[in-house]
């Protein structure tokens, strides 16, 4: 018989949602004036009895409801930027009141949590109990799971950043929604071109970085680099016909793609690549 292991997507926006606070974009007041929200990038790995969480959200509740009547035994923490951390408290006494929750982490992501007082109390009251992880070392989750963590690189103001490859009985994915270049990611990896590097990890399916379409979407962007969707589809080639599916997420209120049959997401379809929907599943 078939083990039944689900991943599903939770959140396809860039850290600070959609619509995103303070804005009142085009776009943002598209999603406020039709009740769309987009919520920060996770997701979950759903087992028969565990199940996980990568990257933690204040979207919790609504990303939850989407996973059904189960309780959350497995964190999985990229870095420490806002959008992928900032709903781990919701584990705490005055929300959740969760214990013995897993926090997988690096060494530098649990200092922060250690060193961040509203967060030190989650571990001191057993409500989270830290599982430090290694880059590149498999973790054996179960016969029929792995999960990989796997450094990148991305503005390390406090943490650094891993991706993870979860991988199933039957699919592998990777799931990676921040970097800074594909030029110092490869080189970090050692890996001479996208392609390559999603071979070498055995993924089929991918979550990628697509937090801005453009180079010059936002007056900051140097300040928070990304590489643009436009540089990802020109490495990919065409994935039309092709087993690897490669699913663009994390993007800014700023990314074309976010507005409903833009050319732009004309063009990234053509190529054969997708955008997934917030509760979308996946056997793995
Ligand atoms: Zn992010
Ligand atoms: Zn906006
Ligand atoms: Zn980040």
């Amino acid at each position: 018989m078939r083990h039944d292991i689900r991943a599903m997507i939770l959140g396809i926006a860039q850290d600070g949602g959609v619509p995103h606070p303070g804005c009142f974009c085009d776009t943002c007041q598209f999603h406020w004036d039709n009740q769309i929200v987009l919520s920060p990038s996770s997701l979950a790995i759903i087992d028969e009895k565990q199940l996980h969480l990568i990257d933690v959200t204040r979207n919790l509740d609504r990303q939850l409801r989407k996973v059904g009547d189960r309780q959350v035994t497995d964190i999985w923490l990229t870095h420490g930027h806002v959008g992928h951390i900032d709903g781990i408290g919701l584990f705490g006494k005055e929300v959740m009141n969760a214990n013995n929750v897993k926090l997988h982490a690096s060494k530098s992501m649990i200092e922060l949590i250690r060193s961040t007082p509203k967060w030190n109390e989650l571990i001191e009251n057993n409500i989270l109990i830290p599982s430090q992880f290694n880059s590149n070392d498999s973790i054996q989750i179960s016969e029929y799971l792995v999960i990989t963590p796997i450094q990148i690189p991305h503005r390390d103001e406090l943490t650094d950043t891993h991706a993870f490859v979860v991988k199933g009985p039957e699919k592998s994915v990777l799931y990676l929604p921040d970097h800074d270049s594909w030029e110092e990611t490869l080189d970090f990896v050692s890996q001479d071109s996208v392609i390559d590097w999603f071979e070498f990890l055995g993924v089929e399916i991918v979550f990628l970085d697509g937090t801005f379409w453009s180079k010059n979407e936002l007056s900051r962007q140097n300040d928070v680099p990304h590489p643009p969707v436009v540089d990802s589809l020109e490495r990919l080639g065409n994935l039309n016909g092709k087993e690897l599916e490669v699913f663009f997420f994390h993007f800014n209120h700023t990314n074309p793609l976010l507005i409903p049959k833009s050319d732009e997401i004309k063009q990234l379809l053509d190529s054969g690549c997708k955008i997934p929907i917030e509760g979308q599943q996946f056997l793995l």
